[in-house]
């Protein structure tokens, strides 16, 4: 019987980091990875708005995303390989009364933004500041008073991330199998008896093995690296994943109007809009360079409920009637903008804290919970995915920053919550 040291269940961003950090440290290690996709990166990863930024409220994921966004931009100007990573920045428009003003700051001496008045604002030719009255009393929306930009934030193309990723991983020998579903985890005692219905309350267990679609697989450790799919295979064995899924929907919006938006001119070198959230429900728009387009999206709360489909959707209806009208106060002709494509993935909920969670169980690792923030964590996540698995008491990131292995971890955790979610 084939038995790998390790098999990774999942190769999107998250299983890849994490089979890279993990033969890194250890390279004698036999590491299976596999997906039931047919290639590495088509889950989440795929559906991601792909932006990064390092601007967040709590410490944890400060360092988390800063030391990624550091080595991604180590990888595309000094390794040489593209990422497609471009600093267009991140543009916070704000209303008076805010909280971000104070969320951000915090981090004056870490990172690089800067504080935009109205007056530079209103140079850009196709933003309205003020949205009408009748239109802002019936949508409580207020006037933009200033702005944040984030300098060390941008865009991304995750395909290429993986792909540097997957490209290093074979060539050290991490063997993979797409086209792979794991269909249950086996539930095992660590000393069978070979009596029916072991394992017993009081027998010491463990995943024995994974029922596959090609059959059972066979490992000393596991990792799921499975995303909001997690709870399908830990659900039945009483392991709990903490998370949940939530919708996300991404609209691309083309024609003149967006294009004009696009291409909005001082912000950074591509003189292309930033990737913008409007001062209200967090509504962004993201600069799509190739398709000269745009993308909308939102991370809504109430009102979104926890659903999970295998495939979803997104609706036209939703963007018709929830985004376009935030957009088109702010936004000089967004009415004559055209909607031409769509689609939905899901956010992998902490709903504590929403930082990522990397814990053991038995001889299982876990690592989800990226909150809609996986991408541009991506690395440290893998770092942090190989202390936990190698039982070592400090992760250190990209550039030095080091950190407590557990605090990821679910027993004592005192994360504070994430204030700026998107
Ligand atoms: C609309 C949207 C916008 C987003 N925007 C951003 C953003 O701007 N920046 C950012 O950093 N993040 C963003 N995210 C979040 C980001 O996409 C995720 O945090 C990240 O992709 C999670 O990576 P992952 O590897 O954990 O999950 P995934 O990429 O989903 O990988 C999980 C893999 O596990 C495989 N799998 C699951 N179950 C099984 C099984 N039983 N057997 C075999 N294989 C299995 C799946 O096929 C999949 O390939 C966004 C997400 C969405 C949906």
């Amino acid at each position: 019987m084939l038995k790998y040291d390790l098999i990774i269940v999942g190769s999107g961003i998250v299983g890849l980091t994490s089979a890279y950090y993990i033969k890194k440290n250890d390279p004698g290690l036999s590491i299976l990875v596999i997906d039931k996709a047919n290639t590495f990166g088509q889950g989440n990863t795929a559906r991601s708005a792909a932006g990064f930024r390092d601007l967040f409220s709590s410490p944890i994921n400060f360092n988390l995303s800063h030391s990624t966004v550091e080595f991604y931009k180590h990888v595309q100007q000094e390794i040489g390989f593209d990422l497609g990573m471009k600093f267009v920045g991140y543009l916070f428009l704000l209303a008076k009364k805010n909280h971000l003003d104070e969320q951000i700051m915090q981090l004056k001496s870490k990172t690089k933004f800067r504080v935009i008045e109205s007056e530079e604002l209103s140079r850009i030719e196709s933003l309205n500041l003020d949205p009408s009255k009748e239109v802002a009393e019936i949508m409580s929306l207020e006037r933009i008073d200033h702005a944040i930009l984030g300098e060390n934030c941008g865009i991304i193309e995750p395909d290429l991330v993986c792909s540097y990723y997957y490209n290093e991983l074979k060539s050290m020998n991490v063997e993979f199998s797409f086209s792979t579903e794991v269909l249950a985890l086996k539930l095992e005692p660590e000393n069978p008896l070979n009596y029916p219905g072991e394992p017993f309350l009081w027998q010491k267990k463990k995943i024995g093995g994974l029922s596959t679609s090609k059959g059972d697989l066979y490992a000393d450790q596991y990792l799921l690296a499975t995303d909001v799919w997690t709870n399908a295979l830990t659900d039945p064995t009483g392991l709990d994943s903490h998370i949940r899924p939530k919708k996300r929907e991404v609209f691309q919006v083309s024609g003149e109007p967006a294009q004009k938006i696009l291409h909005t001119q001082g912000f950074n070198s591509d003189s292309l809009l930033p990737f913008t959230i409007m001062p209200h429900y967090g509504v962004y728009l993201r600069p799509a360079p190739k398709e000269n387009s745009l993308w909308i999206g939102v991370a809504d709360d109430i009102g979104r409920d926890f659903s999970f489909e295998e495939q979803p959707e997104a609706h036209e209806e939703y963007y018709q009637t929830n985004l376009r009208q935030v957009l088109e106060a702010y936004w000089k002709n967004y009415d004559k903008t055209n909607l031409t494509s769509m689609w939905a993935g899901y956010y992998c909920y902490n709903t504590i804290d929403k930082a990522p969670y990397i814990f053991r169980s038995m001889n299982v690792t876990v690592a989800d919970g990226t909150s809609g923030s996986g991408i541009l964590k991506g690395d440290s996540i893998g770092r942090y995915v190989a202390s936990v698995y190698g039982q070592k008491k400090e992760v250190v990131l990209h550039g030095g920053t080091r950190m407590d292995s557990s605090i990821l971890g679910i027993e004592g955790r005192t994360i504070p919550v994430e204030k700026i979610i998107l």
